[in-house]
C-alpha cells in the first residue's frame, strides 16, 4: 500500500518517520518527483532500485538541505563552492569526491569513490530534507524506462504499491532534471544537461567540456579506472573457493576458504544489494594482505535485485586486457 500524503504538518512528520525507519517516500523537488530513501541505508538504498525495476545499479544523486551538510559528505573544490553559491538550491547536480569516512552507502554511488549531491529548491524538499537530518538518495520516481514524474499521480501510475507513500505537493515547477556536472576531473565535465544551462555554469568558472560520447566508453564499463573493480580476479558461479581464493558467500557457505564476505546469509537479494560493493572491497583487501589469488562468487539468482547484482559481478568479472 502506498500512502498518499499532503505536504502539511503531519505529512511531513510522517515522511520523516518513514524514510528514517528506512521506508520509501517519492516527493517533488523543482525538477521532477524523487523516489527517496535513506543514503546511509544500504537496504533503503537496494529498496530504491527493487522499487525501479532497473537490472543494473546506476548512481544515484544525494539530496541535502543546503550547501554545508552536502559538503560535509564531499569534499568542496573552489568551483563546487561558487556554482553552489550561485545556483543552490536549485537543479545543478555536483559530482564530488566522496570524504574519508562519508556515511553514504556504496551502493547509493554504485561502488563509485565520487557521489553526486544536490539541494533541491522546493520547499517541501528542503522541509523534508531538514526534518530527516539525513542525505536522501532519489532518482526518478518512475519505473525504469518510463519517463520522469512531474505529479504525484504520474508517481503513483508507476510505482504504486511497490513504495510506502508519496507526499503530493501538486506538479513539478521545473520539469527537467537537474543539470549533472562532474568536477573531479582536471576540467569541469557536463554529464548530463539539465535545469541550469551550460552558458550559465560557463559564466561561474569558465569552459564546461560534454560528457564523452558513448562510443568512446571502454568495453567493459565496470573496468573504467573510476569504477571500483577489484584488483584480484573474479570467478563467478562458484560453488566453493579454491586454496587460494577468497569467497564472496550467497546463502550457507562451504567451509574451507581463508576469507569469506557474507552477501546474505538467508539468501536475502536486497541485503546482498547492500553488501555487495562493501564485500568486494574488503575481500579484495583482505585477499590480497593473505595473499590470495582470487575472488570466487557464489551464484546469485537471476531475478529481482539479482539481475543489478549479476551485472556488476559480471563487470568485475570481465577479461581485463
Ligand atoms: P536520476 O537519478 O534519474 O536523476 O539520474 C542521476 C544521474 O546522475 C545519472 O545520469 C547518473 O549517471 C548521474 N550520477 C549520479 N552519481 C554520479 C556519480 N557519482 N558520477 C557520475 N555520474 C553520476
Ligand atoms: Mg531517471
Amino acid at each position: 500500500m502506498t500512502d498518499k500524503l499532503l505536504p502539511d504538518a503531519a505529512g511531513l512528520a510522517r515522511a520523516v518517520e518513514l524514510l528514517r525507519g528506512g521506508l520509501l517516500v517519492a516527493f517533488a523537488t523543482e525538477t521532477v518527483y524523487g523516489l527517496g530513501g535513506d543514503a546511509t541505508d544500504g537496504r533503503a538504498v537496494a529498496a530504491i532500485f527493487a522499487a525501479k525495476g532497473r537490472p543494473q545499479f546506476n548512481p544515484l544523486i544525494c539530496h541535502y538541505p543546503d550547501a554545508a551538510s552536502a559538503f560535509a559528505h564531499v569534499a568542496a573544490t573552489p568551483a563546487a563552492l561558487a556554482l553552489a553559491g550561485a545556483f543552490w538550491p536549485g537543479p545543478l547536480t555536483l559530482v564530488l569526491r566522496r570524504r574519508t569516512g562519508c556515511p553514504v552507502a556504496l551502493l547509493a554511488a554504485a561502488g563509485l569513490e565520487t557521489l553526486a549531491v544536490r539541494v533541491p529548491a522546493h520547499p517541501d524538499a528542503l522541509a523534508l530534507l531538514r526534518a530527516v537530518a539525513r542525505p536522501v538518495a532519489a532518482p526518478s520516481a518512475n519505473r525504469s524506462g518510463a519517463v520522469s514524474p512531474t505529479t504525484a499521480a504520474h508517481v503513483l501510475a508507476g510505482l504504486a504499491g511497490r513504495i510506502d507513500a508519496v507526499l503530493d505537493s501538486g506538479p513539478c515547477p521545473v520539469g527537467v532534471e537537474s543539470t549533472v556536472l562532474d568536477l573531479t576531473g582536471p576540467r569541469p565535465v557536463l554529464l548530463r544537461p539539465g535545469g541550469v544551462t551550460r552558458e550559465a555554469i560557463a559564466a561561474v568558472i569558465g569552459a564546461v567540456d560534454s560528457g564523452a560520447p558513448p562510443a568512446a566508453a571502454p568495453r567493459s564499463p565496470g573496468l573504467l579506472a573510476s569504477h571500483y573493480a577489484p584488483a584480484l580476479p573474479v570467478r563467478l558461479a562458484a560453488r566453493a573457493a579454491g586454496a587460494d581464493e577468497a569467497l564472496l558467500a550467497f546463502g550457507p557457505p562451504p567451509g574451507g576458504a581463508r576469507a569469506v564476505f557474507q552477501l546474505s546469509e538467508s539468501g536475502d537479494l536486497a541485503e546482498a544489494a547492500a553488501n555487495l560493493f562493501a564485500g568486494l572491497r574488503a575481500l579484495d583487501e583482505s585477499g590480497r594482505r593473505l595473499g590470495l589469488r582470487g575472488i570466487a562468487v557464489m551464484p546469485v539468482p537471476d531475478s529481482g535485485l539479482g539481475l543489478a547484482i549479476n551485472d556488476r559481478l559480471q563487470r568485475a568479472a570481465a577479461p581485463r586486457d
